[in-house]
């Protein structure tokens, strides 16, 4: 068995300490572990898989909101205007490295709110529903924040959730969707279809979606198209330009490290930089010359800025900007090479290992193209009691009810040890639950 010789030409794993030592002497990326905390369970630094839920800390986040903590001491309002990074225009700063990571051009990205703030106020602009077309299509199987907020969003158009929300459901006994299918459904739905909202990467699978055909798909019936690209940015290449998606949002404490609860984003294709989309308005989307003269009636700035509501959180903005920079560092090409070796190393050993193939099953994709750095790992009889095993011997990773264990190897800070002996354990484990 030779997987993924397209990421490493002309080797094969090995299930062995000193063959993931040998990768980790290889990489090129190597050193950017030593920029992150790594969190320590009983005195040894954890195997932290669980970057798609909460990225680490890196080290130079602590003194970027240091140094605002400080102008906010020495400056107090005055910082809005003077000091290095005067406030006023502190989120400026952000569609340059946003536009590398997804794709954009600078006046399509902005940096505000939460993820799921941000999908109402889109959704607010974009779901734009008549009695003959208000149908949603999602992925089955939504992160619920989508599903509430498309919920919500339906009935406050006076719709059903029960008839306007559909779903695209896997073939029966498979997990993950086929671009077909997805592809079909869209077409069937044609001209009762309002709006298309998919993940960028299914929180649950770790399948990585056909961006690009879905929004061809969507807009041929004449739907618009939104992604959530919660588990994609940071994770896989995007262009949301070049594909024509019409709006997206992301958060920022996943793969982009910028701390739990961080300030989200948000994408609005140029095509509608200078629309009158209905929106939730606030003063911080107000054309910035005249924002201050404090007028009557609202003129919204040209692009994504265009739909900001509030002046930004400079603490969490500082957070984000350091835990930018490592990755800008390091480079989305880089990273993602790295990536697939990763995790391709991870299915490796799954998939050799005699006790952890016949008792595991990875329901993410096994073609790389269409999945990040994400297993899940479906354990049906034991899934509990490994997960809680694994927490007690230093692997971090999370639990999705009922039976699926999800480890995210993230290229940034992972190590191929760190792989390497996520394995061992897991086969450990495994063994004495099944008493093999
Ligand atoms: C993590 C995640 C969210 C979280 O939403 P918040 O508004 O940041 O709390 C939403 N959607 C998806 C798909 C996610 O993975």
């Amino acid at each position: 068995m030779t997987p993924f010789t397209d990421a490493l030409p002309g080797v094969t794993f090995e299930n062995s300490l000193r063959f993931a030592r040998r990768l980790d002497a290889e990489d090129a990326l190597r050193d950017f572990r030593n920029r992150f905390h790594i969190p320590v369970v009983a005195g040894k630094e954890a195997i932290y898989f669980c970057g798609n839920s909460l990225g680490l800390q890196p080290k130079t986040v602590r003194e970027a909101v240091e140094r605002e903590m400080l102008h906010w001491e020495k400056l107090a309002v005055e910082g809005h205007f003077t000091g290095r990074q005067p406030w006023f225009t502190y989120h400026k700063q952000f569609k340059e490295p946003l536009g590398q990571l997804v794709g954009a051009r600078p006046h399509e990205t902005v940096v505000m709110n939460n993820l799921t703030t941000n999908l109402h106020l889109m959704l607010t602009s974009f779901y734009r529903p008549t009695p003959r077309r208000c149908k949603v299509l999602m992925e089955g199987g939504a992160f619920p924040s989508d599903q509430y907020a498309v919920e919500s969003q339906v009935r406050l158009h006076g719709f059903s959730p029960e008839t306007a929300v559909v779903e695209v459901q896997p073939r029966p006994g498979a997990y993950t969707l086929r671009t077909e299918d997805i592809v079909d459904q869209i077409e069937a739905l044609g001209d009762e279809l309002a709006l298309v909202l998919f993940g960028g990467i299914n929180y649950y699978t770790g399948q990585v979606y056909d961006l690009e055909a879905i929004a061809r798909a969507a807009h041929r019936v004449g739907a618009r198209v939104g992604f959530d690209l919660a588990h994609a940015i940071g994770n896989v290449p995007l262009r949301l330009h070049d594909w024509g998606a019409d709006f997206a949002v992301w958060c920022s404490y996943k793969y982009l490290n910028s701390g739990p609860g961080g300030v989200a984003g948000a994408f609005v294709h140029e095509k509608h930089a200078d629309s009158d989309l209905p929106r939730l308005a606030g003063w911080w989307g107000y054309q910035e010359k005249s924002r201050f003269q404090m007028q009557k009636g609202f003129k919204p700035m040209y692009g994504a800025d265009g739909w900001q509501l509030a002046n930004g959180p400079v603490l969490l903005l500082a957070a984000h900007r350091a835990a930018l920079d490592v990755f800008a560092e390091a480079g989305m090409d880089a990273l993602r090479r790295k990536s697939r070796l990763l995790t391709g190393y991870l299915e490796f050993i799954l998939r050799t290992d005699p006790v952890l193939r016949q008792h595991v099953e990875i329901i993410t994709p096994a073609d790389p193209e269409w999945r990040g750095c994400q297993l899940s790992l479906r354990l049906p009889e034991t899934g509990k009691a490994v997960f809680e095993r694994l927490g007690q011997e230093g692997v971090i990773a999370d639990w999705r009810e009922p039976d699926v264990i999800r480890l995210a190897p993230v290229p940034l800070y992972n190590s191929f040890e760190d792989v390497y002996r996520c394995g061992e354990i897991l086969a450990a484990l495994v063994r004495t639950q099944t008493g093999k």
